[in-house]
């Protein structure tokens, strides 16, 4: 409502792929591939310059699979670096049947190689053709309807659907001999992945927001280093995208999502005047969009509408109390695939609706990955279940394993058995550490020791000098948010010099030892508790001086 009252909101045209047969807009991950041979048509545009009079250059050969979609031709588009197009850059040519007059620009997406070289330019109904559109500032012309027939843009091929009029366009155009050539070619097409017709390419009316005012605001607190990136290097690409930016659109025709809050004036036309926004209908004869808010623009919207903001429910001086309390938070973290599609619009919202930034440090993390460097997938089937690991190897045996793979912004490559390997090696050392924790709390010696910790003896000084290294560089580590380094601190602190060394050490002088080997006991399992929490936890409550939860003790210092 607020964005709508300041003017940045507004109804326009979108390029969507779209499936005729389920009606909706799909997302480019709805969309599959299919390889289907078709023809390449090599067609003569004529050109529409009367100066020049060799026949060699009177026309220019296109090469589409697509002719049905000619109707909605607004340039022609070479490559810049292509010498034989290089004397026509400029003129224009004529759209045959509807004698548009279209003009030849360069761009550097084509591939001189395919075909004549030479595109023809439909921005409504090609992802590419629109992008080079808007560089260029072409118009949108659709002739494809969502049912996939043609519409009146086509003429005389009107009303048919938009396979059957290639047909019938190819044959008139040999009667005009604008046909130069055609050849059989093999290529990907996109279909639905429900139904698995051929998606179209359309533009549909679709809610944008403005973002130029909102990613200003962005670059701003980004700039300023309110926000800290780790690693460092996000903080750019961040700032660089959102000064590309171009409006969003927020507007999904799916079942699930937040419904937008639109409400329209029955049998009128759409205009701002006959619009209303609120979650409630504004009465008898108003009816609600039937599309739902983009996900992201929700989750854009999640820092601060989980903690009350809006709730139009609160008032006076408890009003959105939790916003003042807990915004912005201390912490957030991520993978990186969605910087964009939620970090960059959480900043750009709270800074908008809250004059502030959402959250004081950004935290990318990397990613597992197949050992191709592929994505895990359902499709792929290359997935490793969690789950059956866990079972395997015990939880926190698990955790300890994913932590060695969070180095800040690194992906890991990854096997089940890359896995197994790393999970039996931390379950072998949870087993290290209950074997610990058993001679030093239960095969206590009866005789107790009056000796106070910290002795003058030498191997004492020595691990308590050690432990407080490790403490040291596990709390930069953690601070730093390089978990696979602590975890490394603490695993060669207990295993190498606790266990090998004092213990070993301290057989000889148990009774002397004891109080020492108590006190590291449990700072170790302190320490090591944000890793390895259920283990810890247990062996923590075998203490007999202890608090209720581990959690309750403080951080070692
Ligand atoms: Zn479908």
């Amino acid at each position: 409502k607020t964005y709508f009252n300041k003017g940045l909101l507004y109804k326009g045209p979108y390029i969507v792929q779209w499936c005729p047969k389920c009606n909706t807009a799909i997302e480019d991950v709805e969309v599959e591939y299919e390889e289907r041979e078709d023809k390449l048509y090599y067609v003569k545009y004529l050109l529409n310059d009367k100066g020049l009079k060799t026949n060699a250059n009177s026309f220019i050969t296109v090469a589409t699979v697509r002719l049905e979609t000619m109707f909605s031709d607004v340039a022609i588009a070479v490559n810049p670096k292509d010498k034989k197009y290089k004397d026509l850059i400029g003129k224009s040519v004529i759209v045959p049947f509807i004698n548009r007059k279209v003009p030849i620009i360069t761009d550097n997406s084509v591939d001189i190689k395919f075909g004549s070289g030479a595109l023809k330019i439909d921005p409504a109904h090609s992802l590419e053709d629109w992008r080079i559109g808007n560089k260029n500032h072409l118009e949108v012309i659709s002739v494809i309807n969502k049912d996939g027939r043609l519409n009146e843009n086509a003429g005389m091929f009107k009303g048919l659907k938009a396979y059957d009029a290639r047909e019938q366009i190819f044959k008139e155009l040999e009667k005009q001999k604008l046909i130069d050539k055609f050849e059989d070619i093999k290529h990907t097409v996109p279909v639905c992945e429900r139904c698995k017709s051929q998606t179209e390419i359309l533009i549909s009316q679709e809610w944008f927001v403005k973002v130029e005012e909102l990613a200003k605001g962005a670059i701003s607190v980004i700039n300023r280093d309110e926000i800290k990136f780790l690693p460092k290097n996000y903080k750019k690409i961040l700032v660089e995208w959102l000064k590309e930016i171009h409006d969003w659109c927020i507007s999904r025709n799916l079942w699930w999502g937040h419904r937008i809050p639109v409400w329209y004036k029955k049998s009128d036309k759409f205009d701002n005047e006959n619009i209303r926004i609120s979650l409630d209908s504004p009465g008898p004869g108003w009816v609600q969009d039937e599309q739902v808010l983009d996900t992201w623009f929700s989750s854009g919207l999640w820092p601060i509408s989980t903690l009350g903001w809006g709730d139009e429910s609160q008032s006076g001086k408890s009003k959105w109390k939790a916003l003042q309390k807990y915004f912005p938070w201390d912490f957030e973290i991520t993978a990186p695939e969605i910087k964009y599609l939620w970090i960059a619009r959480m900043i750009m919202l709270s800074k908008y609706f809250m004059d502030d930034i959402p959250f004081k440090t950004m935290f990318f993390h990397g990613m597992l990955r197949d050992l191709e460097g592929r994505k895990f997938s359902k499709s792929l089937g290359n997935g490793i279940d969690p789950v059956d690991l866990v079972n395997q190897w015990g939880v926190d045996a698990v955790r300890m394993a994913l932590y060695t793979y969070s180095i800040p912004g690194r992906d890991g490559r990854v096997s089940k058995q890359l896995l197994d390997e790393r999970c039996k090696n931390f379950r072998n050392f949870g087993t290290k550490l209950k074997n610990i924790a058993k001679f030093v709390l239960e095969l206590k010696p009866l005789e107790t020791s009056r000796q106070r910790l910290l002795t003058r003896k030498k191997g004492d000084q020595w691990i308590m000098a050690e432990l407080k290294k490790t403490t040291k560089k596990v709390t930069k580590n953690l601070d730093n948010l390089e978990l696979h380094l602590a975890i490394d601190e603490i695993y060669n602190f207990v295993w190498h010099k606790f266990a090998d060394k004092y213990i070993e050490q301290s057989k000889s002088q148990r009774v002397k030892a004891q109080p020492t080997l108590e006190h590291v006991l449990k700072q170790v399992l302190i320490l090591l508790h944000p890793f390895m929490p259920f283990l810890t936890e247990e062996l923590y409550q075998q203490f007999k001086v202890k608090r209720k939860s581990i959690m309750l003790e403080d951080f070692p210092q």
